[in-house]
């Protein structure tokens, strides 16, 4: 069986290391925001060229503190792609704004810029931009959308450590960069973990009340906060991690350019352009029988995924807040399929899939 995630196996690598961190925070003593947390976000700024990094509990955390702390007037809109993750959408909720959502293009699965200021309002006062599946989004012209319009912007990266565009690295555009270290991320922790990045001090500093109860001073708040702290053993988990994120990154980016030069041009692939550099998350492919192909690769003993099976707009959860069709986004759910892409996989077993897969394809 090629199967589609393991975690232990992702993490085999690094566990003489991440025992050797786990004992030395355990015997410590000092568990929560302290010195392992301090440098890994110093490490984890250094590595995306930004002045700033909070590290808090997790991805969804850090987009609600990241919009909290720009202090929008309430019921503000962000908009929002309409094929994300639902935590993009829960974010802008809980922060007590309204999300607005916006078709992706069909070849980047990513916001289409060119769709954007059609939903810019009075109320507009934010976009909030996904960097899907590893990839980035194209950001010259949200960028001037936003310093048009007086908006600001911040990114989603939970799936796009290191990912560039035009030589950047997604984090670094908007007011605030907003990562996930979930377990299956590109840096994944052992556990919850995620953090805000930017390059305004004062920003920073809104943030780092916020994720601790709005205390900037032990038993003094000042503002309504949040508990949503990086644990000292996660950080010095994911210091290990990030030394390492460039070679997790080039291995992923050479499966992925297996499967996209072998793979049978019957499946729709990702789309490489120039200016994008992909971490690939997620290795997509798109086929109009996509039901069919998951359960003949899984016949054959591959695991394959669905990112993501249901719309947002169509899950219950958002009944009563979204309405409105997103004939693309549905498009995208309907057709989608992600193939094992892991560290842990060897160019072989990525090989063995596109053999398998082009069956599917020639049948
Ligand atoms: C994983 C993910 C999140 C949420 O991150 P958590 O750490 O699980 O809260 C948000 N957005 C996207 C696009 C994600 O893939």
């Amino acid at each position: 069986m090629i199967v589609y995630e393991d975690l232990a196996r992702l993490n085999a690598p690094f566990f003489e290391d991440f025992k050797k961190a786990f004992n030395l925070t355990l015997e410590s003593g000092w568990y929560v925001l302290g010195e392992q947390v301090r440098s890994f976000e110093a490490e984890f700024a250094s590595f995306l060229g930004v002045q700033f990094c909070s590290g808090v509990a997790s991805g969804l955390d850090a987009m609600v503190i990241a919009l909290k702390a720009l202090d929008l007037p309430p019921d503000s809109e962000v908009i929002v792609p309409a094929n994300t993750y639902i935590a993009t959408i829960l974010a802008v909720l809980q922060a007590g704004l309204r999300p607005v959502l916006v078709e992706p293009e069909l070849v980047t699965y990513n916001i289409d810029p060119s769709k954007i200021e059609a939903h810019i309002t009075k109320k507009t006062k934010a976009i909030l931009v996904v960097h899907l599946y590893g990839k980035a989004c194209e950001m010259d012209p949200i960028l001037s959308l936003c310093e048009k319009h007086g908006l600001r912007l911040l990114e989603d990266c939970a799936q796009s450590h290191g990912a560039t565009y035009k030589g950047r690295l997604t984090g670094s555009f908007g007011d605030f960069g907003c990562f996930s270290f979930y377990p299956t991320k590109n840096l994944g922790a052992l556990g919850d973990a995620g953090a805000i990045v930017c390059n305004s001090e004062e920003l920073d500093q809104k943030v780092r009340v916020l994720r601790n109860y709005g205390s900037a001073r032990k038993y003094y708040n000042d503002v309504v906060g949040l508990n949503s702290r990086l644990d000292e053993i996660q950080a010095s988990f994911l210091r290990v991690k990030l030394k390492r994120l460039n070679d997790i990154n080039k291995h992923k980016k050479a499966l992925a350019e297996i499967y996209l030069s072998r793979l049978s041009d019957e499946f729709i692939k990702p789309c490489v352009r120039d200016g994008f550099s992909d971490v690939f998350h997620i290795f997509n492919i798109r086929h109009p029988r996509r039901d069919e192909l998951k359960a003949f690769l899984h016949a054959n003993g591959v695991g394959a995924e669905i990112h993501y099976p249901v719309a947002p707009h169509r899950q219950n959860a958002m009944r009563a807040v979204l309405n409105g069709e997103y004939p693309i986004s549905e498009l995208i759910h309907d057709t989608t399929l992600s193939l094992p892409v892991s560290y842990f996989h060897s160019f072989d077993e990525v090989n063995q899939v596109c053999d398998i897969a082009n069956r599917f394809a020639s049948s």
